[in-house]
């Protein structure tokens, strides 16, 4: 089972919200089992989330790990933590910004982003 990065994104913030895995299941089109598999997989365990040290997301205000890996320099100097599915968006749109190395393989990841008008129909 392959989650997509916005679904595994949506994961960790619901599991820090402490959602159940079977309305994580719901929301994610996903099983039970499969959330579960995932959230060993991505270290975001019940256990573990409930032992993990939070910050209200500074975009959305969602549940974000409180680690150098989430944290985020604002424009005014300040910093901010970013829940997953900011950190998502923010590196997605960073991607963009430097372009140093050319990346031509097609990220099925980004789903979301797509432009209305790209839908193919197929
Ligand atoms: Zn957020």
């Amino acid at each position: 089972m392959n989650l997509t990065a916005r679904q595994k994104a949506d994961l960790q913030v619901m599991a820090l919200e402490g959602v159940k895995n079977a309305n994580i299941a719901l929301a994610l089109g996903l099983e039970t089992n499969d959330v579960h598999a995932a959230r060993s997989r991505l270290g975001c365990t019940i256990e573990k989330a409930a032992d993990t040290a939070t910050e209200p997301c500074g975009c959305c205000g969602a549940p974000a790990p409180a680690d150098e890996e989430h944290l985020y320099g604002l424009p005014n100097g300040e910093g901010t933590y970013f829940c997953e599915r900011c950190k998502l968006t923010v590196d997605y749109v960073n991607a963009f910004e430097d372009e140093n190395e050319t990346e031509d393989e097609c990220q099925e990841d980004d789903d979301e982003y797509k432009d209305p008008e790209e839908e193919d129909e197929l």
